[in-house]
């Protein structure tokens, strides 16, 4: 079965095809052909790259519109060097990631016209993202017909949060009218969690996990018995650890004060937490983790030794809502990269009998445990795995014709 998996993005768009095959395997098989549309390079341009049979090609597409330059995506599917089907319609399903599924999803469903408004709906309360995944349904549906269409959501995987962790200590009509802690990443968690189990050939519902997603958005989830019952994004991707240009929390007592005494207009607010903060807000040279670690300036150490500060009391809060761990899990850019960072935060956790083995943790390893033999908490590093985790559920919903 190929199927189609398409993250669309506000800025960019990333999809990849993959050719599932009975029995399905555990492990994640390579794509056949991976494809990324960029429209921030050039203005009113888009810049198309692609990744098939071994060879790389990009393209400058003299359109911003996201259904023509899809298609033009999708014709490099069946044409010219990157050709790996014979015709389109060899796509059985495309799976989407949409960032917000509400209280209502619960699980990845198949796309109708009700699931299209609700996730319209729903950008009232991820702007930034939504109705870039809905244009990306919209533009498969006029390139590829009727062919079926799956959701998978990131907030899914959260649904499990008990009321405690996912209400907002505010006014109750507030919680009635959709403000609670959502929490996003969870189609990362939850594969890693699964992969963790197998690579500790453990049963996942006897295990107690937390899972560390650090990219450029940063987040943790604290998983028992499979189901994810904490985690620190919440109503939006920006509660939470110190991210790559996001601020993570702070006292929302900051943000009044931004208001009433430096003048901030609500865009200005949303651009300074989201685009202005975090490492890049703090060190003034990057949101890029590397970038930081290669400047010598005191603001850029003061930016990482935040960034773990924050780290270290969130896998704290996590373990505490655990009531025990058996394993951390870095995933992720950073969690899966800075062997720095993964040894400094489990410094914070020795008194727990957490030691990691220090030549393993720098031997970049993949899918790994990392800990001591004699460690009490195991510590993994696991390589995400999201569009697969996205094709695994399509192929689920269409064998079992939901
Ligand atoms: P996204 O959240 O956009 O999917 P990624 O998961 O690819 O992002 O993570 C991107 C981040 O990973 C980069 O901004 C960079 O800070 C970090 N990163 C990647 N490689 C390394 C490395 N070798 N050392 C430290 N940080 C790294």
């Amino acid at each position: 079965m190929k199927v189609l998996v398409l993250n669309a993005g506000s800025s960019s768009q990333k999809s990849c095809l993959y050719d599932l095959t009975e029995p399905l395997s555990i492990d994640a098989p390579s794509p056949l052909w991976e494809a990324q549309i960029d429209w921030t390079a050039q203005a009113g341009k888009a810049v198309l790259r692609i990744k098939a049979n071994g060879k790389k090609i990009e393209q400058t597409i003299e359109s911003n519109d996201r259904a023509i330059d899809t298609q033009q995506m999708l014709k490099t599917l069946s044409e010219g060097e990157t050709k790996v089907i014979q015709h389109k319609s060899e796509i059985e399903v495309v799976g989407h990631r949409i960032v917000h599924g509400g209280q209502q999803y619960r699980q990845s469903v198949r796309i109708d016209q009700s699931v299209k408004d609700a996730i319209a709906d729903l950008a009232r309360f991820a702007p930034l993202h939504n109705p870039a995944n809905l244009q990306g349904i919209e533009a498969i549906e006029q390139s590829l017909g009727d062919v079926p269409q799956v959701a998978v959501f990131d907030t899914a995987f959260h649904s499990t949060l008990p009321a405690a962790a996912s209400l907002y200590p505010i006014p109750y009509e507030w919680y009635e009218k959709g403000v609670q802690r959502y929490g996003f990443h969870g189609i990362s968690h939850q594969y890693c969690a699964n992969r963790a189990a197998q690579l500790l050939k453990r049963d996942l519902n006897n295990l107690k996990l937390v899972t560390c997603h650090l990219g450029n958005g940063c987040s943790l989830a604290a998983i028992q018995n499979g189901q994810s019952i904490d985690t620190t994004m919440g109503f939006t991707p920006l509660e939470g650890l110190m991210m790559g240009s996001r601020s993570g929390s702070i006292d929302p007592g900051v943000v009044l004060y931004l208001m009433r005494e430096g003048n901030c207009s609500i865009d200005e607010l949303e651009k300074l937490l989201n685009k202005q903060s975090g490492l890049l807000g703090v060190s003034g040279v990057s949101s890029d983790l590397r970038q930081v670690i290669n400047s010598d300036t005191e603001q850029a150490k003061l930016a990482i030794d935040t960034y773990i500060h924050r780290l270290r009391s969130y896998i704290g809060a996590m373990i505490a809502s655990l009531q025990g761990v058996d394993a951390i899990v870095f995933t992720a850019g950073v969690g899966e990269n800075s062997a720095m960072i993964r040894s400094r935060t489990c410094e914070a956790f020795h008194w727990l009998g957490l030691k990691i083995d220090h030549a393993k943790n720098q031997a970049s390893p993949v899918d790994q445990d990392i800990a001591t033999t004699a460690s009490k908490v195991r510590v993994l590093v696991i390589h995400t795995e999201e569009d697969w985790a996205i094709a695994q559920d399509c192929w689920k919903i269409i064998r079992s014709n939901l």
